[in-house]
């Protein structure tokens, strides 16, 4: 087992990682920017290194300052949480080299995940269904063409190093193809340095299910159910829960399976997350998270694994103590992920935090790294917390949402508290119908009662 781990992260993910290592007796390190003295994972870990000025790119990015954080405090592994390094095989590469524990897959693994389209290939060949476009990336609209006849229009130009949604155009007709590639080629260059594009087929009304698996490397690998993330804004996941309302029991585990099988072939070690749109009783695969991810304590909360201390431990190298059979899903959970952003116009909101209250009680859950008197820096992304609640079936959970928001204070900045006191009051939400299309169209129809 690790003796000391360094965080490579900020917010409350550096916070979750803290927790998880000081409940197994490891020693921690935060690293922070100058724009972060004083941010709680400073204040909770063991030890802390100043690592660079505010821009991520100076400081959470800067490889050459994290290595000697590392050398400084003797740190023998590193939890890179999600963004910043987490998905960077030549991060994992150079932590390999100098004899440190990277708490994430293999480099070779993250590399394929990490281009969309190989990634794709590698998910058909492991028997995993995939959304039908092009075997490989789109060289000239001439080829592009061919392609959108063969699976037929709507389709959808995306970047092969895409990521957040950027870089992604839909064509509704062979008018707009040529457009929409030369627009997708153009932000991907500019967002990624690489402007690889393929094509896919455009579903019209899917929800967004992903299945949570861990692999221990070592021919074992299992699935923790699914989470349902398919309210979102701009791309970007707003609500999350588990189970999704619209799965039933064989068919979580048929294709919780297929996950399962795909990652013991591949002979993937650590948490991962295989994203699905779910359209017609189908699943069509998107991409594979090597990471963890944002959303993660939803499944915490239905199985009462802590993924975290999965992870650490996979990486230091101890075979997977939990079988398939052991996972019993238990109630349902859902999470809001609070950004200090306006909530009707989500401009971001930084500032400093006057009052704080978090909400408490049975099946409550807030993770987050703010504190009253805390002052949001504006440099880094507007996540400020996450507010995940359980409860014994969907009705129970939502309800205790509409009371935990209720609770919920957050003065001095604007965040989306008020967005998600009047999402769990909707009808829709309610009844869990509602697919990935459906906050973009409320929202449009000025649910928020602005705009
Ligand atoms: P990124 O890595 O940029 O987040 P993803 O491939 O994960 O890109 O897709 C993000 C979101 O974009 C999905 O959750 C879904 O809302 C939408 N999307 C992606 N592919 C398709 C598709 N083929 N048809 C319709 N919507 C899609």
């Amino acid at each position: 087992m690790f003796d000391k781990i360094l965080i490579a992260n900020r917010g409350e993910i550096a916070l979750r990682i803290l927790r998880a290592a000081k409940e197994l007796g490891i020693a921690t390190v935060a690293v922070h920017s100058t724009a972060d003295a004083d941010a709680m994972h400073v204040k909770l870990a063991d030890e802390s290194v100043c690592i660079g000025p505010p821009p991520a790119r100076d400081s959470y990015l800067n490889i050459p300052a994290l290595l000697a954080a590392c050398e400084i405090t003797g740190a023998d592994a590193v939890h890179p949480g999600y963004g910043f390094l987490s998905e960077n095989a030549a991060f994992a590469d150079i932590l390999a080299e100098h004899n440190i524990g990277f708490i994430g897959p293999k480099a070779e693994h993250i590399r394929i995940m990490g281009d969309k389209i190989e990634a794709k290939r590698t998910a058909r060949s492991l028997g995993i269904p995939c959304v039908p476009g092009s075997d490989g990336g789109i060289t000239n609209d001439e080829e592009a063409l061919k392609v959108a006849n063969d699976i037929g229009f709507p389709v959808l130009v995306k970047a092969a190093s895409g990521g957040g949604g950027r870089g992604m155009k839909v064509a509704l007709t062979a008018a707009d193809l040529s457009d929409a590639l030369a627009t997708a080629r153009t932000e991907a260059k500019a967002a990624f340095g690489d402007d690889a594009v393929y094509l896919e087929k455009y579903l019209s009304t899917p929800r967004h299910i992903e299945i949570q698996i861990l692999g221990d490397g070592l021919g074992n690998a299992i699935h923790l159910g699914e989470r349902d993330c398919s309210l979102q804004r701009r791309h970007q996941k707003v609500l999350e829960e588990s189970p999704s309302p619209a799965l039933n029991d064989e068919q979580r585990e048929e294709i919780g399976e297929i996950c399962a099988a795909a990652m013991r072939k591949l002979g993937y070690s650590g948490a991962g997350t295989i994203e699905f749109l779910y359209e017609d009783g189908k699943f069509y695969f998107i991409e594979m998270n090597t990471r963890i991810q944002v959303e993660h304590p939803v499944t915490e909360m239905v199985t009462g694994l802590d993924l975290v201390n999965e992870q650490i431990k996979i990486a230091s190298g101890s075979p997977l103590t939990i079988r398939q059979s052991d996972v019993i899903l238990r109630g349902h959970a859902i999470e809001c992920r609070i950004n200090a952003e306006d909530p009707a116009t989500f401009r971001p909101s930084p500032g400093r935090i006057a009052y704080y209250h978090a909400p408490g009680g049975l099946g409550v859950r807030v993770d987050s790294a703010v504190y009253q008197g805390y002052t949001i820096p504006p440099y880094y992304d507007s996540l400020v917390g996450k507010l995940i609640v359980h409860g014994r079936n969907r009705t129970e959970a939502m309800m205790r949402l509409r009371r935990a928001l209720d609770e919920f204070i957050v003065d001095g900045i604007e965040t989306t508290i008020p967005l998600f006191r009047t999402l769990v009051r909707n009808a829709d939400i309610q009844n869990g119908d509602y697919d990935i299309h459906w906050l973009e169209h409320f929202l449009e129809r000025g649910g928020m009662g602005q705009g």
